[in-house]
């Protein structure tokens, strides 16, 4: 029987302690895409299943192996988003949103859903930060798209990763260099896993893809791809990547990346961190130009990315990154009696109509519980109020962290602690800069 009390394998809770960490990288993973002109898009968390079958392929090891599926009560298929690509292009075709100017660009974050072997890095409740740009066939946009992806991680504090691209061709060149692949796969047909000998009917490239140590092993010596290229794909993949030397912006061309999807066409990349194990892509995108047509919608060149939020917090932590503090209590009152206590809850409620955190005694606990309490919350500052400071409107508040007091009007509490803030952040750079060494 499932232990009720445990959260389901393969899924992780983010504690009090750790969603600040989670609410900057989202925060500023969205900022930045909005210096590329990406607004956020929020879609279903499940689709008809059709969406990713038909869509991120049928041979693909998401489709094949890793989908949460299930009969809705209306006895239609239902299936939890493994990824966002094929949802978020529902919503550009349905909603039409090609209509208005193009391209468009939209980018979302939220949790994608895969039945896989939880391990370090892999996870069955996952999460994604991911952009999608429709109506661009130029090398300028998958250029971008590359350069968007970069400052993403370097904005939220990356300081060391690797980005490898590649060009898996159009399906003109693809149709060529697919026969090459059987061709050489046909020699190894019996060593291949199950899956991988159904795809070498269906779809070759796909074994490149394969997690399998032995098929894997196989496909090392396979015929590369951008060997294949039409002069077309050949010209766009060499712009794209001029595109990306005069920018500055470090890569290698690696001709075994194939991305897990079938959707891709021309340019596909991931950025790969040394910092976190065998679960090393951080983030995965390309172009995929024939999948609005293939949904239904009017034909448009697309590209994007996703990249997953797990993976990326632990480069940042492998790399010791500095995520900005979380937000502490700013004062906590103390009061002490009855009365004390509704003249606190009123104070308390004008200081957060100015943006301060206030708290104050809900627990019923004596002074000295109320102080310890203060501190384990790591409050900034505190006031007593009792009866003799309510009789003369007069509080002294005190700064936890170097134990000084200023006496105050009550009236002026919110004046005197935004004052005391400041002071105290001068203060701070002022140490701060003493400690320098020059
Ligand atoms: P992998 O090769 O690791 O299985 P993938 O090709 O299946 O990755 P994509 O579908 O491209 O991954 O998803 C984009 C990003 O989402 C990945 O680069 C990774 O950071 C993250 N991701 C994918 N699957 C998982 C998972 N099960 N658990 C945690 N993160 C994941
Ligand atoms: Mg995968």
């Amino acid at each position: 029987m499932a232990e009720i009390n445990k959260a389901p394998r393969g899924t992780n809770d983010v504690l009090p302690e750790d969603s600040y960490k989670w609410q900057f990288v989202e925060q500023k993973l969205t900022e930045t895409a909005g210096l590329y002109g990406f607004k956020e898009i929020r879609v279903p968390v499940f689709e008809h299943t059709e969406v990713f079958t038909k869509n991120v392929g049928d041979t693909t090891d998401v489709v094949q192996k890793e989908m949460y599926t299930f009969t809705d009560k209306g006895d239609r298929s239902i299936t939890l988003r493994p990824e966002f690509t094929a949802g978020v292009i529902r919503s550009v075709i349905e909603n039409s949103l090609t209509a208005a100017a193009l391209p468009v660009k939209v980018c979302y974050h939220g949790g994608c859903y895969r039945y896989e072997k939880p391990q370090a890095g892999r996870l069955r409740e996952f999460h994604q930060f991911g952009a999608e740009c429709v109506g661009a066939a130029s090398p300028a946009a998958d250029a971008e798209i590359i350069a968007m992806a970069n400052q993403l991680l370097k904005d939220v504090g990356i300081r060391k990763i690797s980005l490898e691209i590649n060009s898996i061709g159009c399906p003109e060149c693809r149709k060529v260099y697919h026969s090459a692949l059987k061709k050489y796969f046909e020699g190894n047909k019996d060593e291949l896993c199950a899956t991988c000998r159904d795809r070498l009917e269906r779809n070759p490239m796909r074994i490149l893809d394969c997690k399998s140590p032995i098929c894997a092993d196989i496909a090392k010596s396979a015929p590369n791809v951008t060997d294949y290229l039409c002069e077309d794909c050949d010209n766009h993949f060499k712009a794209v990547q001029a595109h990306l030397t005069a920018m500055d912006i470090n890569f290698k061309v690696n001709p075994r990346i194939v991305r897990g999807l079938d959707y891709y066409t021309r340019t596909v990349f991931e950025f790969i961190s040394g910092d976190i194990g065998a679960q090393a892509t951080v983030c995965g995108g390309g172009r995929y130009d024939g999948l609005l047509e293939q949904m239904g919608g009017q034909p448009q060149p697309a590209l994007g990315f996703a990249m997953g939020i797990e993976r990326l917090l632990m480069v940042l932590e492998s790399q010791n990154a500095e995520l900005p503090e979380p937000k502490k209590c700013d004062l906590y009152i103390a009061p002490m009696g009855e009365v004390a206590a509704i003249k606190a809850s009123v104070i308390c409620s004008s200081l957060r109509d100015e943006g301060f955190e206030a708290l104050t005694d809900i627990v019923g606990r004596g002074l000295k519980a109320q102080m310890r309490y203060a501190n384990k919350i790591g409050a900034a500052y505190t006031v007593v109020l009792g009866d003799s400071e309510l009789e003369s409107g007069l509080v002294r508040l005190k700064c936890m962290e170097t134990g000084g007091e200023t006496e105050t009007e009550l009236d002026m509490l919110s004046d005197t602690l935004y004052n005391a803030k400041i002071l105290d952040f001068v203060d701070r750079i002022n140490i701060e800069n003493e400690n320098r060494p020059f």
